[in-house]
């Protein structure tokens, strides 16, 4: 196919020199190589003509395979440094697929903090086929590796974990899980490739959900996996057209345009977000700040040798549910919102919104007290960020 054709002349000889931000515009499919195009081509359609029969054409059917979803999927792998992409309906739905890899009998070792849809998926749903899961504090090794079993297949790591932002060293584990013969996992959400390739570093799968910082515009639900080598990448493939969990062209293409802008987003954000962190904690009413970017985060150093950056999800406690509430209603720019990574800043208050069905005892063991508020710093300009937040703490 013409297409196809295109990106090996414009991108692929070229990419390993260069800079991760050029290659964000210059991934391989981004001119039409049948039209010049400035922008993927929506090929919306679900089949495609057999022109010769015993010639079938390279997409044959959309579930199995468009254009449109093909080039996003050459794109998130360019960006991880894997080998295959593939493009889901929503996170959950990629992460979801990506468990199927697993069977019956099967036992994996999950991040005690999982992102709360994942911890509904393995014990409300996955259990009932028999794949156990154990979940433990992961910055902790030794934990780790006393939670093996014999039938332990996988290892799923989420770092920085929501909302307190524990940092778990991915290489460490990455390593130890190939000494064991594990798939190991990890949800880049938080990071993005821009600060943190987890394939790099030895892990076999890395998964999005591409609504946060990918998708950056708070317009799309789409997920996103990337695997290390082709076997596993024809495994996931497999199940991606097995389960049907395919993302949709229009979707598809928003996405693309989305990530196209990741490096000058991300790194605003971030910029923002250390301001916030060290505004917050110099002030003596917040009674914890939770950054990777603070020097006196637990993670801090672990977070400097795996990373590029700390991203700009801020989790701060403001010593009271009365208080919390109260910042809530005072705020005018951040929207109050569930999610996160999109340009409009949102304050979220986990505490009801998203792990509002976690049992008291056990969110605050977490340190998910009443009083603390999640932060996903936007575009706005920090300084009136600040003065909003102060207004609404000061109320
Ligand atoms: C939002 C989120 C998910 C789930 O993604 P959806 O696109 O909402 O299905 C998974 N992991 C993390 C870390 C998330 O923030």
């Amino acid at each position: 196919m013409s297409h196809e054709e295109g990106k090996q002349v414009t991108g692929k000889q070229q990419e390993k020199k260069l800079s991760f931000d050029t290659r964000l515009l210059h991934f391989g499919s981004e001119v039409d190589a049948a039209t010049g195009a400035s922008s993927v081509p929506l090929y919306q359609a679900s089949t495609f003509h057999h022109t010769d029969v015993f010639n079938p054409p390279l997409h044959d059917y959309t579930r199995s395979g468009n254009p449109t979803r093909q080039a996003l999927e050459d794109y998130i792998a360019l960006l991880e440094g894997g080998t295959n992409g593939y493009a889901f309906p929503s996170g959950m739905a990629a992460i979801s697929a990506t468990f199927m890899l697993f069977s019956s009998g099967d036992h994996l070792i999950v991040t005690e903090d999982v992102y709360g849809g994942t911890y509904r998926l393995l014990t409300g749903i996955l259990n009932r086929f028999g794949l156990e899961a154990t979940f433990v504090d992961m910055t902790n090794v030794e934990a780790v590796k006393a939670a093996l079993r014999p039938n332990t297949k996988g290892i799923y790591i989420e770092t920085p974990s929501n909302p307190t932002l524990k940092v778990t060293d991915i290489s460490a584990l990455a390593a130890w899980s190939r000494e064991q013969g594990l798939i190991s996992m990890v949800d880049n959400t938080f990071m993005t490739p821009y600060y943190q390739r987890p394939i790099e570093l030895g892990v076999d799968i890395v998964l999005h959900s591409a609504t946060k910082f990918l998708g950056g515009h708070s317009d799309v639900l789409a997920g996103l996996a990337v695997t290390a080598n082709e076997t596993l990448g024809r495994q996931l493939k497999y199940l991606q057209n097995g389960l049907g969990t395919v993302l949709g062209v229009q979707d598809s293409w928003l996405l693309m345009r989305g990530m196209k802008t990741l490096s000058a987003r991300m790194a605003h954000s971030e910029l923002s977000a250390r301001r916030l962190a060290a505004w917050l904690s110099g002030r003596k009413d917040i009674a914890a700040v939770y950054y990777p970017g603070l020097d006196n985060h637990p993670g801090h150093d672990i977070q400097n040798r795996q990373s590029t950056g700390y991203g700009a999800v801020i989790s701060f406690d403001v010593g009271s549910g009365e208080r919390a509430k109260q910042v809530l209603n005072a705020v005018k720019l951040p929207i109050v919102a569930v999610s996160l990574g999109a340009v409009e800043s949102i304050l979220s208050y986990p505490a009801m919104m998203s792990h509002a069905s976690m049992p008291p005892e056990v969110r605050l063991e977490r340190g998910i007290t009443d009083g603390l508020l999640r932060f996903s710093v936007g575009l706005e300009d920090i300084e009136d960020l600040i003065v909003d937040l102060e207004q609404a703490l000061e109320q």
